[in-house]
């Protein structure tokens, strides 16, 4: 820190505007004044800001897929389907799929599976 001698600091101007910067004598705590007004400080930032993010501006859009479009994406990548098929499978296996809600997969996967009949083994594993 170069604050003791503050007396010879040469004049400053805002690196955005060119402005002069009139510190407020005496100078308040903290880090000296870096630009000439609050205007410059927030649009410095947000120019920061821009160039950060390549300059093009990006606007989020929450788009609302339907629960068709969702299984669409699904049936449509071989890995997704394992995934979803494993994942089911090992729920089956656990017994989470006995309540009433998820009863109607499980039935769906009795029904790929080769079993000569439904066996009752909910939990049982
Ligand atoms: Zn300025």
């Amino acid at each position: 820190m170069t604050e003791a001698n503050e007396q010879n600091e040469p004049k400053r101007s805002c690196p955005r505007c060119g402005e002069p910067i009139v510190d407020v004598l005496p100078r308040l705590p903290g880090r000296p004044r870096r630009w000439c007004s609050a205007k410059c400080r927030r649009a410095a930032s947000e120019e920061r800001r821009a160039a950060a993010a390549g300059a093009i501006a990006t606007q989020y859009v929450q788009v609302d897929l339907s629960l068709d479009d969702h299984v669409q994406a699904v049936l449509v990548s071989p890995a997704a389907c394992r995934r979803v098929l494993r994942d089911l499978r090992e729920r089956y296996d656990a017994g989470e799929l006995g309540d009433a809600r998820w009863s109607p997969v499980a039935d769906e996967l009795q029904r790929t599976r080769p079993q000569p009949r439904p066996t009752v083994r909910w939990g049982a594993r």
